[in-house]
């Protein structure tokens, strides 16, 4: 007989979406979350973007996952009152090399399920959005727009909902395996140790480190941490857009953007910078190089329009002359410890996967 049924390590989207979804299959579940508020770090440093899910190689967990958890998190924005907006998106082209990659993308994204994609010219670009500067676009009507805050709240009323507890300057410290599962010991003010059958490692940046700290998981298992910084820029005024509008996509991020949030402010980011350290401070040097970035698709953008706004770190697990890789989720069946699952490299979709995520992570687990 353990304390609980299940230990979740960081209430960031993840953990709060694999806790709710423990507890809906009816476990006792505690999340632990070592800052003073759960969903302070990565999963409110980010584009706040749901994702159609047509950036990712066909077969892989980001495709699957990201198209699944879109849909999911439609149906639980409009179930749960969650502010979101189905505003669509352009992918711009600014020559012809990148009308062939938009190309390519589309059957990208067909072959993962998103078969609302249109390979529209730059007349029929410029109806949609008369301020755009393209040679052609990729139309996605499905993506859309969260606040990610009022996601998350709701997922937490759902948990708790089913019985979970959150316990917030709560940080794992270390945990072993037992007959029964593991026995965890948390820090903070009352430091105290529990046992429980399952544990799930969604620590984020972190979750490296976390695994680190977990006895019996072999070393290969853990991959190392990378961070890639992304600054964002805000646009004073009117935002000249009503969709998102992207530029083709690079290797370790998707270019320099332009978001909206649910009020029609825009925001310009991320961009990408190898970092060894958590500091979310916003360089203004960075500006520098996001007004090339953004005139290749808005000729327009007028100087000094940009002001430092926020940035995230993205947890990698691979490095800058390294492929991107896949999200992991990984089971027994990878380390071998009986009632573990440890995510790596949950980076972008992950919130718009989170409830597909959270779903995968219950199978691995067989609760
Ligand atoms: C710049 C950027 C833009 C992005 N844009 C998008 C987007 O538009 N759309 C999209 O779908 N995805 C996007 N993503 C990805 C998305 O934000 C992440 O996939 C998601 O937020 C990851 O959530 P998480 O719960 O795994 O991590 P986190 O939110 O980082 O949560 C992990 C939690 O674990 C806690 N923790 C760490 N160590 C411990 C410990 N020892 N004990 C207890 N708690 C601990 C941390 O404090 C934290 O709260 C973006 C990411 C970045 C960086």
């Amino acid at each position: 007989m353990t304390d609980i049924d299940a230990i979740i390590i960081g209430a960031g989207v993840i953990g709060l979406a694999t806790g709710r979804e423990l507890a809906m299959r009816g476990l006792s579940v505690i999340i632990l979350e070592s800052e003073k508020e759960f969903g302070s770090a990565t999963s409110s440093r980010n584009s706040e973007v749901i994702h159609a899910g047509l950036y990712y190689p066909a077969g892989t967990l980001k495709a699957r996952l990201c198209v699944e958890g879109k849909k999911q998190l439609y149906a639980f924005c409009q179930s749960h009152g969650v502010a979101h907006r189905r505003c669509g998106k352009l992918i711009v082209a600014a020559d012809e090399a990148e009308t062939a990659l938009l190309a390519g993308l589309k059957d990208k994204g067909y072959a993962n399920g998103c078969n609302d994609l249109e390979l529209i010219d730059a007349e029929h670009a410029l109806s949609l959005e008369p301020a755009l500067t393209c040679a052609a676009a990729l139309h996605s009507p499905s993506t859309g727009i969260i606040d990610s805050h009022g996601y998350m709240l709701a997922l937490l009323g759902d948990a708790e909902d089913h019985g979970a507890a959150l316990a917030l300057n709560a940080p794992f410290e270390r945990a072993e395996a037992t007959e029964e599962g593991f026995l965890v010991d948390v820090g903070g003010k009352e430091p105290l140790s529990l046992t429980c059958g399952l544990l799930v490692n969604s620590a984020g940046l972190l979750a490296p480190m976390v695994a680190k700290k977990i006895e019996g998981l072999p070393e290969h298992a853990i991959p190392q941490a990378r961070f890639a910084k992304g600054s964002y820029f805000s646009l004073a005024g009117k935002s000249p857009f009503s969709r998102l509008i992207y530029p083709a996509p690079h290797t370790h991020g998707l270019g320099v953007h332009l978001t909206l949030d649910l009020a029609g402010q825009a925001r310009f980011g991320p961009d990408v910078e190898w970092v060894d350290t958590v500091d979310y401070a916003v360089d203004p040097r960075r500006m520098e190089g996001f007004g090339d970035a953004i005139r290749r698709y808005w000729s327009g953008l007028p100087e000094h329009a940009l002001t430092p706004a926020y940035s995230g770190i993205r947890p990698k697990i691979s490095g800058p002359d390294e492929p991107a890789m896949d999200f992991r989720i990984d089971g027994p069946e990878k380390h071998g410890l009986a009632g573990l699952v440890n995510l790596f490299g949950i980076e972008s979709p992950g919130l718009t996967a989170s409830l597909a995520i959270a779903n995968e992570v219950a199978a691995r687990l067989g609760a």
